[in-house]
This record gives structure tokens, C-alpha cells and sequence, in this order.
């Protein structure tokens, strides 16, 4: 049922509501995590169509990461406009390049290149006449991605990157330059385009020739951008060239959640959109939708933390939750077994595990929480930027499947799935095992499930149209959903929200990552705390842990929790020593439960008036103290009067 117009107008609040309404002017909305961009932005579109200003066909609604579109869809679903195109930047582009490249350009749109990695090493082998490594071949990826969305040519790299500072370990400019320019070539013999390509491809397309342009003007008339703070100078081109000059366009967008600057994102053109745009309506919301009180308290923290300039202050409007839980583990896995504890409760409390999550910096933090949430019986969905579809089992299914599309018709479609998965060692039980087994199998079931879903829509469909619309899929690489705990980078988790969220290995190297040594890469990697923590709907967990398993070098807190999580050393230094100590923090007394005013005086693990002797609880808490002591020379484990305490005893026991 499409919703009375009305009732899409009372579900927002006044300034959403301006969002939804004004038409006729470009509209930017600027506001914090949880404000309900996203839901001013759908409401707009269904509001337009409902009133006939917009139609639904000549809709085009445009963000950054697959599972943000996928979530605007759904959205837009929900108020009834199933039409309307919600896609990413480069799956806009991608239909666009090969629907109009034939006409154009003669033939088809060369194929995009799913072994990006693999030409990048050829190049760069060639060039330094040795194989890189790992790690300098994905510093060579993202730099290259970067010159591409930021229109540098191969030509002008060098120069460009010597001003700019920009460096990629191990190789100078020059040498970064050269390699670029072997890996532009390598691909044109290939025959094959990058991921990046296939934005450079629609812009050419579109800027020389004026009947593309023409056509793609008169087909989407009506722009919406989400996550506007993460455009590309190419995408912000892109964008331009769709626009004309008679742009109905509505952007929303965030400064704060600003995570892909070193991929060329600029959130200047959010916030200079009226500049641009002088006949702007620029709207700000404040008041968080998403989140209890508690958890907005931290993501104000961390925006506090990052200066004044970062003013936008949240404002709650979700009501109490639970205090946020700061934990200090052993050992990375130690942390997983903890976080996996939690995710367990809280689904023996009654939250579904598809409304919870596991967000971490880097992908090879994953495998300690596969192993945890399988062994704690937990379901989990991973989430994998690398794309779904590039997974070697995957495209070894993919492979098998298409050698049966010729044969396919006496049994039905899902039986004849099932058996090719099963030759590819699937089984409907997972492996008892963990890490690779285990992905492989979550890949081959996410497959199961994707053939599921595609009969349940088309009864009547074959092998064919299956694999026509998995190649779709892949190309936009919509991952699968799935219904166990999300485990995701914080970067593929944007714009999402679960009811609990996890971010894990909140130490310095991971977060900030090693590798972000520069102030501005340094306010980059905190920004990305504000998106984790802002994810959270009730329940929010932070935790670190000072060494990886297998060893190698301790690694203290991150110093974003400085002044966010609760302070822990003074009052247990001074309590071990014997010495009396103030509390720094509002806490609640460990053994009579009397909460405590900020400079308290506290000694041996009671407050001056605490009413207890030295009881069971008392001698426990010293107990612990030990083997905190003996386990962290350096680095308190908690305090006494927290309840971060509380919950540590607790488990102990
Ligand atoms: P992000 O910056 O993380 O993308 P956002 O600003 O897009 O956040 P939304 O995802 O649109 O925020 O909204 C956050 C949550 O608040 C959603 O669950 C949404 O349904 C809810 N919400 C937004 N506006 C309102 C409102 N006026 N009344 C009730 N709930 C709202
Ligand atoms: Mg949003």
C-alpha cells in the first residue's frame, strides 16, 4: 500500500519535513549520524511521487557502498515506490557505460577486470624488475585509485604527487608514476577495464556526446545523493553531467563521517554546496533518532575530542539504554571470546542477531570473530568489501554453474543448484571447523540463499536467468544479506544501524591504523570510530586488547578513547599502593553500590563512608587486582568502582 501523503509527512519531524517538500531548489542537508537524512531523502522521493511532482522512472537516488543502496531500496520499498532507481555511483555508471558504449563507441564496454591486484603486481613487477610485496601492492592500489577518481593522468602523477607530499612506502613518485602508466597499458592490451574505469568510461561517454547526455537528462530528471560527504571529484563530475543545468537535486550528507578522503573524497563540496549553489535551501537537523542517550554521550565525546570546528552536537531523542561497556581483554582472542559472550546474551535476551554487529578497522581482524561466534554457536554473516563475487569458491561455483546452463531443465532450478554447490564440496551444515572452511562454506550457503530468493521471485526461472542476474549482481556486487551477526570493516558499515554494536580492537595500530601517521589521516581514522560508535542503536560495546594472538609487540589503548571511556588508572594505582585516591568520575561504589560525585575520596577499594568490612566482595576485587598485576605491568586493567569491574568480576567467577 502506497502511504497517504500526509502520513509520509507526519513521520518527519519540521526540518525533515522541509527536506521532503521543497522542491524547485537544489537542497542540501547537512547533519549529524542518526538525524534521519536517509529517511528525509526516501520520504522526499515518495512524497514527490505521491504528489505528482516526480515521476517514480525519473528518479535516481545515489550513494556509495552496495549495502547503502540495497538499504535505500528497501526503504523506498517500505513507503511503497519499488520503482525507483536506488543505486551506487558505480552501478549507476556501469548500466549507463554499457547501454550507451555500443552506439557510441562501437562494440561492447570492454570487461571490468576483476583481477585488478593481479595486473597492478604485473605492472608494478615489470617496472622494478622484482615482485612487491602485499603490502606495497595495496598502497600501489589505493594511490592509483586515487590519482584516477581525482582526474590525475599517469603523465602528471609524479609532479602532482611530489607537491602534494603524497607517498607510497617503498617507491618514489616517479617510480609510482611509471607503474601507473604500464598498468593503464597492461589493461588495454588485456582488452578489460578497472572498477575505476567504468566512472572515467560514463564521463567520457557523457561529456563527448551530447546525445547520451541529451538522453540520460530526459531519463532522470530528479537527483537524490546520500553520504554526499564521501563524493569523488569523478563522482562529483559524474554528477554534474547528469545534473544540466536545471538541476532538481538534494544531497544530504555528513562532515564528520568523512572516511574515504584517502580515496579522493572531498566533503567540501557538501559543505561549499551553496556556493555552487547560491539559491540553495540548506537544512540541519539535529536531533538523533537512532540512539539512546548513552550512546549518543560517546558519539558527542568523539566529536568533542576532534575540536570545536566539529560543533555539531547531537541531541538524543531515543531515551535511556544501557551504559556503553569499555572492556580491556588478554589477548585479541580473548577479546573475540568476550564480544562473543555478549552478542550470545544479548540474543538469549531476545535481540535477533541479524540486528547485531561486529565492526572492526581491517578484514584481517575477522577470522578471531569467525572462530569465536562459531564456537559460541553464534550465526554470523561476513561482510566483506573484497566482493563477495571475487571469492575464488565463489567464482569456481559460478563456473560450474554456467557449464550446466546448456543441459539444466528436467529438475528444478533449486535442486540443480544444490547439486552443483555440493559438488563444489557445500554442505547444508557448517563445516565444525573455522576460518577458511568456514568462509568458503558461508560463501557457498550466501550462493544457496541468493538461488533461493531469485525462485522464490521467478517461479517460472531457469539456470540462465539465474546466472543472468548473479552477473548483474556481481557487477554492482550486491553481497547477499544474511541473517546471523554482521561482521564488517567500519567502512562497509555506513549509513546502517543495529540495536548492538561491537567495535573491537579499539588499540593504537589498528585504530588509528599503523599506517596513519599524518594529522589529517589521523583525523580520518577517528572519524571512523564516530561512524562505528554511531551505528549503535542500545547496546555499545568498545573493547581493546594489548597483544595479538601469537605475540609480537603490546600495544597500549587508542588514544581516541582518552577522555571517552571511563578512567581507570588513578583510583587503581593509588588503591594498589595503599595510598587514598579522588575519583575522577561519577562512579558507583563496587561493594555498597552508593554511586560516588567526581572527587571522592577513595581508599582500599572503599569510598570514606562505605558501610562494608572486608568482606568476600572486597577480597575478591583484590584477587583480581593480582592478576591484573601480574598479567599488565604497564596498563591498569580496570577500575574499582566501575561496572566495567562489576561485569569482569562477574565473569571471573
Ligand atoms: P547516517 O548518518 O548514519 O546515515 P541518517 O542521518 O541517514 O544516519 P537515518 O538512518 O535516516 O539517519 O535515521 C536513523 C534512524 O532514526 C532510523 O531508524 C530512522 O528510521 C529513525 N528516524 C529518523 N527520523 C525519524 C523521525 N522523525 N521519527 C522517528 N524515527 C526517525
Ligand atoms: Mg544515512
Amino acid at each position: 500500500a502506497v502511504p497517504e501523503t500526509d502520513d509520509l509527512l507526519a513521520a518527519l519531524d519540521p526540518e525533515q519535513r522541509a527536506v521532503a517538500t521543497t522542491f524547485g531548489v537544489p537542497v542540501c542537508v547537512i547533519a549529524g549520524a542518526g538525524t534521519g537524512k536517509t529517511r528525509a531523502i526516501t520520504h522526499r522521493i515518495a512524497h514527490g511521487c505521491a504528489i505528482g511532482a516526480y515521476d517514480p522512472l525519473a528518479v535516481l537516488a545515489v550513494t556509495f557502498t552496495t549495502r547503502a543502496a540495497g538499504e535505500l531500496r528497501g526503504r523506498l520499498r517500505g513507503l511503497g515506490q519499488p520503482r525507483v532507481q536506488a543505486r551506487t555511483f558505480h552501478s549507476a555508471a556501469l548500466r549507463q557505460a554499457q547501454y550507451f558504449w555500443p552506439a557510441a563507441m562501437g562494440g561492447e564496454l570492454p570487461r571490468v577486470s576483476d583481477q585488478r591486484a593481479g595486473l597492478m603486481a604485473e605492472a608494478a613487477g615489470r617496472q622494478l624488475n622484482q615482485r612487491v610485496e602485499s603490502g606495497t601492492l595495496r598502497d600501489l592500489l589505493t594511490e592509483i585509485s586515487w590519482a584516477k577518481v581525482s582526474n590525475v593522468p599517469p603523465a602528471d602523477y609524479a609532479e602532482l604527487a611530489i607537491a602534494g607530499g603524497r607517498e607510497v612506502a617503498a617507491i618514489d613518485p616517479t617510480g609510482v608514476g611509471r607503474i601507473y602508466d604500464r598498468y593503464e597499458r597492461l589493461k588495454v592490451d588485456r582488452g578489460v577495464i578497472d572498477f575505476d574505469d567504468v566512472l572515467l568510461c560514463a564521463v567520457a561517454l557523457l561529456s563527448d556526446h551530447d546525445d547520451v547526455r541529451a538522453q540520460v537528462r530526459r531519463t532522470y530528471r530528479h537527483l537524490v545523493v546520500d553520504e554526499y560527504q564521501d563524493v569523488s571529484p569523478l563522482q562529483q563530475k559524474l554528477l554534474e553531467l547528469w545534473l544540466g543545468d536545471q538541476p532538481d537535486l538534494c544531497v544530504v550528507g555528513d562532515p564528520a563521517q568523512t572516511i574515504h578522503s584517502f580515496a579522493g573524497a572531498r566533503s567540501t563540496y557538501l559543505t561549499r554546496f551553496a556556493v555552487r549553489h547560491p539559491n540553495a535551501e540548506v537544512i540541519r537537523l539535529v536531533r538523533d533518532y537512532r540512539s539512546t542517550t548513552q550512546v549518543v554521550d560517546v558519539a558527542n565525546q568523539v566529536l568533542r575530542a576532534r575540536g570545536p570546528a566539529e560543533g555539531v552536537k547531537l541531541v538524543a531523542q531515543g531515551g535511556e539504554g544501557p551504559a556503553p561497556i569499555f572492556t580491556q581483554a588478554d589477548s585479541e582472542s580473548d577479546e573475540a571470546a568476550r564480544v562473543a559472550a555478549w552478542l550470545a546474551q544479548l540474543i538469549r535476551d531476545g535481540v535477533p542477531p541479524a540486528d547485531l554487529a561486529v565492526l572492526y578497522r581491517i578484514h584481517a581482524q575477522s577470522p578471531a570473530y569467525e572462530a569465536a561466534l562459531s564456537s559460541a554457536k553464534v550465526p554470523f554473516t561476513l561482510r566483506s568489501s573484497e566482493g563477495f563475487f571475487q571469492r575464488q569458491e565463489v567464482r569456481t561455483a559460478l563456473h560450474a554453474l554456467r557449464g550446466q546452463a546448456g543441459a539444466a531443465p528436467d529438475d528444478d532450478l533449486v535442486n540443480v543448484v544444490r547439486g552443483v554447490l555440493a559438488g563444489a564440496g557445500w554442505t547444508v551444515e557448517p563445516p565444525s571447523g573455522q576460518g577458511q572452511a568456514r568462509e568458503r562454506w558461508e560463501s557457498l550457503a550466501a550462493l544457496f540463499t541468493l538461488a533461493v530468493d531469485h525462485v522464490g521471485r521467478h517461479p517460472d526461472a531457469d539456470l540462465p536467468h539465474l546466472l543472468a542476474e548473479l552477473d548483474e549482481r556481481a557487477r554492482a556486487e550486491h553481497a547477499p544479506s544474511g541473517a546471523g551477526v554482521t561482521l564488517s570493516t567500519l567502512h562497509a558499515a555506513k549509513g546502517l544501524e543495529w540495536t548492538g554494536v561491537a567495535l573491537v580492537g579499539l588499540q593504537e595500530g589498528t585504530l588509528p591504523f599503523a599506517l596513519a601517521q599524518s594529522p589529517d589521516q589521523l583525523a580520518e581514522e577517528q572519524r571512523l570510530l564516530y561512524v562505528g560508535v554511531t551505528r549503535a542503536r542500545k547496546h555499545l560495546w568498545l573493547s581493546w586488547a594489548p597483544s595479538r594472538t601469537g605475540g609480537g609487540q603490546r600495544r597500549k589503548p587508542s588514544r581516541f578513547l582518552d577522555g571517552i571511556r571511563p578512567e581507570t588508572e588513578p583510583a587503581h594505582r593509588a588503591v594498589r599502593s595503599g595510598k587514598r585516591a579522588k575519583s575522577r568520575h561519577a562512579v558507583t561504589c563496587r561493594v555498597c553500590g552508593k554511586p560516588l560525585a567526581p572527587g571522592a575520596e577513595l581508599k582500599l577499594g572503599r569510598h570514606a563512608d562505605c558501610p562494608s568490612s572486608y568482606d568476600e566482595h572486597t577480597w575478591e576485587l583484590l584477587r583480581e587486582w593480582r592478576r591484573q598485576e601480574a598479567a599488565e605491568a604497564n596498563l591498569p586493567a580496570f577500575c574499582v568502582f566501575t561496572d566495567a569491574t562489576l561485569m569482569a568480576i562477574a565473569e571471573a567467577r
